[in-house]
C-alpha cells in the first residue's frame, strides 16, 4: 500500500486521538518476542477507538489484521504488508450490574477475573494467569482446568471488518475445544458480558492464588522464556468413551524435549511449549521445530496434532490447513 495513503490514515486517526506507529516491529507485540514489521500498527485500547479504526480502514478500502496481547501468535519474520491494529490495553474496561460483568474485548483476561474475584461475582476463577485479552481468549474459546471462557458468556458485541455492528448470544459462536466461528468469519470482539453465579471473594481469592502458583510452578516465566503457551491443541476424543488426550505427554513420550531446530527449542518441563532459545532465533525456526515435533508424534502414535497458535504473515511452505502443523 502507498505511503501517502498510509500517512493520511494516520494523521487523520492521531486527530481522533488513537496512537499509530509507523514501520513498527511486531515482536514487541507478542509474547514470543519473534517476527517482522508491519507498515502501521494502531493501538485501540477502547471500543470507540476500535470503531472509528476499522470505519477508517474500511472506508480507505485498506485491508487490515488485528492483534490483542499476543500470547497465542508466531508473526512471520517477514512480518506484515498491512496495517495491524493492536486492541489491548493496560488499563482494564470493566462494569458490574448484579451478576452480569461487562468489559471490553481489549481488557487483559486476567484482570477481569481478579475483578470477578474482588467483586464477590465467581465464575472466571478458572481464567486466572491466563495470557492476552478477552477479545483473544474468546476467539480461541481459551481455557484452563475443565472451564472455558464460552462457557460463562451472555453476549458479544462484534464488529464486522466493514464496521457493521452485531450482538450475539454464545449459540451463534459456534464453541468448542480451543475454537469459535470467529476464527472463520473474522469478526472483532469489541466488548462482552458474562452471567457470573457468585460467590464468597474470601473462598475465591485463595483459589486464585492456588492457580497462579500452580500456573507459575508449569508455565514458562514470560519474562524469560519467549513462547505462546501450548503450541498445538490436545487430541480431541474420539468417542464419548475416550478422554481427550494431552498432546504434552504425546509430544514427551516422543522425544520432544530434546529437540531443536536453528535457535528455537523446547520448554525443559513441557514438551507442548516451543521456546525460544537463543537470540538468533527466527519465527521461521519455531515453525520447523513444531514440523518436527509433530512428525515425531505421527511416527510414533499414529496421530495428527493440530497447530493451536495462530500463524500471522507468510511462512516457507506453511501448509494449506491452518490450523495443520
Ligand atoms: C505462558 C502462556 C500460557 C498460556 N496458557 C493458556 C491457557 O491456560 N489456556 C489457554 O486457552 N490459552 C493459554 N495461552 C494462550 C493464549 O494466552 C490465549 O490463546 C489467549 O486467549 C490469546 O489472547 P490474545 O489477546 O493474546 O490473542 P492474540 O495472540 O493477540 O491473537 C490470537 C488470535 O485472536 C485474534 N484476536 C485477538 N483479539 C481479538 C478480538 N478482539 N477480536 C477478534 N479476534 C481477535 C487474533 O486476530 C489472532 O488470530 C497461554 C499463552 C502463554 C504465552
Amino acid at each position: 500500500m502507498n505511503a501517502a495513503a498510509l500517512e493520511s490514515i494516520a494523521r487523520e486517526l492521531a486527530a481522533g486521538g488513537i496512537c499509530c506507529e509507523r514501520a513498527a516491529a511486531l515482536k514487541g507485540r507478542t509474547t514470543f518476542r519473534l517476527g517482522g514489521l508491519c507498515p502501521l500498527l494502531i493501538h485501540c485500547e477502547r471500543p470507540e477507538q476500535l470503531g472509528q479504526a476499522v470505519d477508517l480502514l474500511h472506508c480507505t478500502g485498506t485491508g487490515f489484521e488485528l492483534i490483542g496481547g499476543g500470547s497465542n501468535l508466531l508473526v512471520s519474520d517477514d512480518g506484515v504488508d498491512c496495517p495491524v491494529i493492536c486492541y489491548a490495553t493496560g488499563v482494564p474496561e470493566i462494569s458490574h450490574d448484579g451478576l452480569e460483568l461487562t468489559v471490553s474485548g481489549s481488557t487483559a483476561l486476567d484482570a477481569v477475573a481478579g475483578y470477578a474475584v474482588e467483586h464477590g461475582l465467581g465464575g472466571l476463577v478458572n481464567a486466572s494467569g491466563i495470557p492476552g485479552t478477552v477479545g483473544g481468549a474468546i476467539v480461541g474459546n481459551a481455557g484452563a482446568f475443565g472451564w472455558q471462557v464460552g462457557d460463562a458468556l451472555v453476549s458479544v458485541d462484534l464488529l464486522t471488518r466493514d464496521g457493521g455492528r452485531d450482538t450475539v448470544g454464545p449459540g451463534a459462536l459456534g464453541f468448542s475445544y480451543r475454537d469459535s466461528q470467529l476464527k472463520r468469519t473474522r469478526q472483532i470482539v469489541r466488548s462482552a458480558v458474562f452471567r457470573m453465579p457468585g460467590t464468597d471473594p474470601a473462598a475465591d481469592r485463595a483459589e486464585r492464588q492456588r492457580i497462579l502458583d500452580l500456573r507459575a510452578s508449569k508455565h514458562p516465566d514470560l519474562s524469560v522464556f519467549s513462547c505462546a503457551g501450548s503450541f498445538f491443541r490436545n487430541i480431541e476424543p474420539t468417542s464419548a468413551a475416550d478422554r481427550r488426550q494431552a498432546a504434552g505427554y504425546l509430544l514427551d513420550k516422543a522425544g520432544a524435549k530434546a529437540m531443536k531446530f536453528g535457535g528455537a527449542g523446547v520448554y525443559e518441563k513441557h514438551a507442548n511449549i516451543i521456546i525460544k532459545d537463543s537470540d538468533d532465533c527466527s519465527a521461521q525456526d519455531i515453525l520447523e521445530l513444531s514440523r518436527m515435533m509433530a512428525a515425531a508424534v505421527h511416527e510414533r502414535f499414529d496421530i495428527e496434532l493440530m497447530r493451536e497458535a495462530q500463524l500471522l504473515g507468510d511462512f516457507d511452505d506453511a501448509g494449506v490447513a491452518s490450523d495443520r502443523a
